[in-house]
Parts: C-alpha cells; structure tokens; sequence
C-alpha cells in the first residue's frame, strides 16, 4: 500500500496553546508521497529537524514506516469532554446519587477527574469514577464498601482492584455502560457540536505532525471510531480515512498492532506503536508475537511521573517529548 501524506500545510499552532480549529480539508487531502522523495541522512548523521542518531529512527531504519498511534493523551486532551460527559451519563444511569450534588460539587468532581485520568483505560470507567467520588462525599447514598474515607491517591495507585469490586457491588455490566456512555456523547455532538469540540483539545503540533507525515498511519484507540474520527476532522482538520482508525470493539490493541503487523501490504514495513498509557506497553511487552514493535511512550498525556520513570528503566520502551513525536512520524 502506498504511504499516506497530507501535503497541505498548515501552520503551526501558536506555541504553548491548543491546535487551532481547521476548516475542512481540500478533496485532494490524502495523497500519495513517493518514499524516494524522503530525504533520509546516512546513519549516526542527525536527520532533517535534528533527529538523534542514537534511535532505531528512519536514518537506521531506511525503509518505510507504520506507526500505530494512540488518540487520547497522544493527539487529543478530551479529559474536560469526557469528564463532562460522564457526569452526564451518570445522572441518567444512577439519578438518586446525584440528588443531592450541587454546581460546586460538580466542578470538584470534573477537577478531580484530571487527576485521575491516567488510570482510565476506556471510556465508561469514567462514570464508574464520578460515583465513586460522588459516594466519597455524600456518605448516604453510599452503596460500595470501599468508598468510606477512600482518597484520591489511593484510587490513583488501586483503580485495577477497584474497578471490578465497584462493578459488582453496584451490580453494573460493562456493556451497558459503553452503550450509555457513547449515547451521551452523541446526544452532546448532535445537539451542540462547537460545545461537544470545544472541550476537546489537540496537544501543540501533533495535528501538523499527523498532516505532513507521510509514513503509513493508524490510530489504535479504545475511543469509538466515530468520536475519533469527528475530533480529527473538527479540531486538527484532518479526514483521516475511517478504516484507518482501530476503535473500541475492534478487540484489544496487542490483537489490532497483530494484525496490522500481519496484513500483507505491511511486510517490510518498520513498526511504531506510540501511547500514552504504560499498562498498555506492558501488555505489548509480554506478547512475543508483537517483539518487532518499536515502543514509545509519550511524556504529555495521561500518565503519571511514576510511570514515566518506570518507563524509562524499560530498554524496550522509548520516552519522547512533543518535538520527538513530530519527527518520529515525518
Ligand atoms: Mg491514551
């Protein structure tokens, strides 16, 4: 298959802030950027932009390139949205508890969300969270064991144990939540698009990294395609074709980075995966059938110092930095 560029640039997002909202793109937006056009220096010289000689990068790596990209905490900041969103959802599935949570207590909620964030891996745990911070505060409407005097940094360092314990004492299942939760958000999109994009946002440079790579592109996400999608186009201007983009309920990301690394059209191909998330790098680590996969971690996004410097005791897994990531996908 023939690599995929955005030859429209555009320009840089004012530094320090979000990417600003694009129009659409012109019809001739994904096309065909010969690999030999690429300027790729000798080995141990420093590419275009200054690129480290010391990284397995395109100077080493010579041929093409697939890169396999996580989409929250790699391209978009949607914690406001998400937060929002499952609040919303929340008070349609479990109206009793929010009876009595005020405006103030709402704001202390969404707040406390962007400290948590790092350990969501999908979407509706985000509810699962606002009720968990809910029946930390109001004791009478408490219906887990754990939430008694539980605190913020114990959820952070416990949600794996959590998260099943509140599950079953709420006697919730996973699906109905992912079900309401995508409803919600498509009722915001719907009814309020500017309102649902406006509390996105795109990390500095990474729709101009996404547009002028010409390297083979997937976003691998636990977001549903659609919201993906939608974000991509509204936010970063970009219609980044839909079969590229590896949604909730595509199967878990060490079986899409399989496949993706299986197809034929990929053989040959230098494999990246970028993320945001440690667990999920480890998760690749552990699976042999995925030992060609260059790893990275990126040091925006959700996660914690902790597991940035977890990381960075793993020889596998690199850490890149925002000017990094928009080399290592030229
Ligand atoms: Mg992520």
């Amino acid at each position: 298959m023939a690599a995929v560029a955005l030859l429209a640039a555009r320009p840089a997002p004012a530094p320090g802030g979000p990417a600003r909202k694009a129009g659409p793109l012109p019809a001739a937006g994904w096309r065909v950027r010969p690999h030999s056009l690429r300027s790729v220096p000798p080995p141990g010289v420093a590419g275009r932009g200054g690129a480290r000689a010391a990284r397995p990068t395109r100077a080493a790596m010579g041929g093409c390139d697939l890169f396999a990209l996580d989409f929250d905490g790699v391209f978009c900041d949607s914690c406001g949205e998400s937060s929002l969103s499952a609040v919303k959802a929340a008070k349609v599935r479990w109206p009793w508890v929010f009876e009595r949570v005020d405006a103030a207590m709402e704001e202390w909620i969404v707040e406390r969300m962007h400290t948590l964030r790092p350990v969501i891996e999908t979407g509706y745990e985000n509810l699962l969270l606002v009720r968990l911070l809910v029946e930390i505060q109001i004791p009478s409407v408490r219906k887990s064991s754990v939430a008694d005097g539980l605190s913020i940094q114990e959820i952070l360092e416990n949600w794996s144990k959590l998260l099943p314990t509140l599950m079953d004492e709420w006697q919730e299942d996973r699906e109905s939540l992912v079900d309401l939760f995508g409803r919600v958000r498509d009722d915001w999109l719907e009814n309020d698009l500017s309102g649902w994009i406006g509390a996105n946002r795109f990390y500095p440079g990474t729709a101009d990294a996404l547009k002028l790579s010409n390297s083979e592109l997937y976003i691998v996400t636990t977001k549903q395609s659609r919201f993906a999608g939608a974000l991509l186009k509204e936010l970063a201007g970009v219609d980044f074709p839909s079969e590229r983009i590896y949604g909730l309920g595509t199967g878990p990301k060490v079986k899409v980075l399989q496949r993706l690394q299986e197809m034929p059209q990929h053989q040959g191909l230098t494999l990246h995966f970028i993320e945001d998330r440690l667990a999920t790098l480890k998760n690749v680590i552990k699976e042999p059938a995925l030992d060609k996969w260059n790893l990275y971690l990126v040091k925006w996004g959700y996660n914690t110092q902790k597991e940035r410097e977890e990381a960075g005791a793993i020889s596998r897994i690199q850490l890149i930095d925002l000017p990094d990531f928009s080399k290592q996908l030229k």
